[in-house]
């Protein structure tokens, strides 16, 4: 090589090298999130991911109890001023209303939504009472409305743009059995996503969804009665049900609730800034084929 040559790409490796070792800037750092259902697996794994890039994380959950852990295990990683926690029910429009105001008190608004707390509660359809249809309604439609219209107003008023991420599932693209209220309720969370995005392109705010296949390790969730309906729809066995759904995938694999972070890391990172009003299904190929 030319003598210069040789000079700038020894001079250019040296200045990759270094560039390298630097700390790498955290991709969320500045942004503040707003994470509902806290509490819960997928809640708190999202919580864990957006603060290890660097984000202020309000956490909400109508738990109190379970909630003030999840805020005491995140802050011993994250640091105290990084956590926040309120308890609320987000089918309340004052408690709604009050998550905002706490965002605003504590970290100075709202960048980052993740709407995500919710339910399981379904039986099949001529056991479906009102009670059931409207709980599912109420928490997942209506919840989701409106956390995500006072989220909106907020990042309008602010100006900078935003990302709001819908937790809903894959029974909202693909019905299953026994499950009306819960699939209908879902499908409605997939389309007011949609329907948002519509309104807060103008604003620069990317509204996404990520649709979990059965998450049951650290799922609350899969706690109660709903293993045990699921289990006796699928004429399975309660303590086979990771493993059912494992065999059930396209790719043979669980999936978990940190699995669900990075999907909604991705949304609500400027990694994304491309994507609005579209989903990824985390259900290692569920969604895709029927496979048995
Ligand atoms: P989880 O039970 O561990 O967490 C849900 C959290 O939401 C709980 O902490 C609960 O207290 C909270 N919550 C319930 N009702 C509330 C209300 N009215 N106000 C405020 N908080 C409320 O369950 P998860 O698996 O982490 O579920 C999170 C989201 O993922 C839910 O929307 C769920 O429907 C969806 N999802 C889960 C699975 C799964 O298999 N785990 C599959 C598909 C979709």
């Amino acid at each position: 090589l030319p003598e210069q040559e040789a000079f700038d790409i020894e001079y250019w490796l040296l200045e990759e090298a270094k560039l390298q070792r630097m700390p790498k800037p955290k991709s969320l750092a500045g942004r503040i999130a707003l994470v509902t259902g806290g509490a819960g697996g997928i809640g708190q794994a999202v919580a864990r991911q957006m603060l290890r890039e660097g984000a202020c994380v309000l956490l909400t959950d109508i738990d109190g109890e379970a909630l003030a852990e999840a805020h005491k295990s995140l802050a011993k990683v994250a640091g105290k001023d990084n956590v926040a926690s309120i308890v609320a029910n987000v089918t309340s429009e004052a408690a709604v209303e009050g998550i905002l105001e706490e965002a605003a008190l504590r970290f100075g608004g709202v960048d980052l939504l993740v709407s995500n707390a919710g339910i399981a509660s379904s039986a099949p359809l001529d056991e479906t009472t009102l009670e059931i249809w409207n709980r599912n309604q109420d928490i997942l439609v209506t919840g989701y409305f409106l956390v995500s219209r006072a989220a909106f107003r907020v990042m309008k008023q602010q100006k900078l743009g935003g990302s709001m991420v819908f937790v809903a599932s894959k029974n909202g693209l693909v019905a299953s059995a026994g499950a009306s209220a819960y699939c209908t309720a879902k499908a409605a969370e997939i389309h007011l996503a949609r329907c948002i995005a519509l309104e807060g392109a103008a604003h620069g705010i990317r509204v996404n969804v990520v649709n979990p296949d059965a998450v049951i390790r650290g799922s609350r969730i899969w706690d109660g009665k709903w293993k045990e309906e699921r289990a006796q729809s699928n004429k399975i066995d309660t303590d086979n049900i990771e493993e059912f759904y494992r065999q059930r995938s396209m790719l043979k694999l669980s999936v978990l609730p940190e699995d669900i972070a990075e999907a909604v890391y991705f949304l609500s990172s400027d990694k994304a800034g491309k994507s609005t009003g579209n989903i990824i299904n985390v259900d290692a190929g569920n969604a895709a084929a029927f496979t048995r």
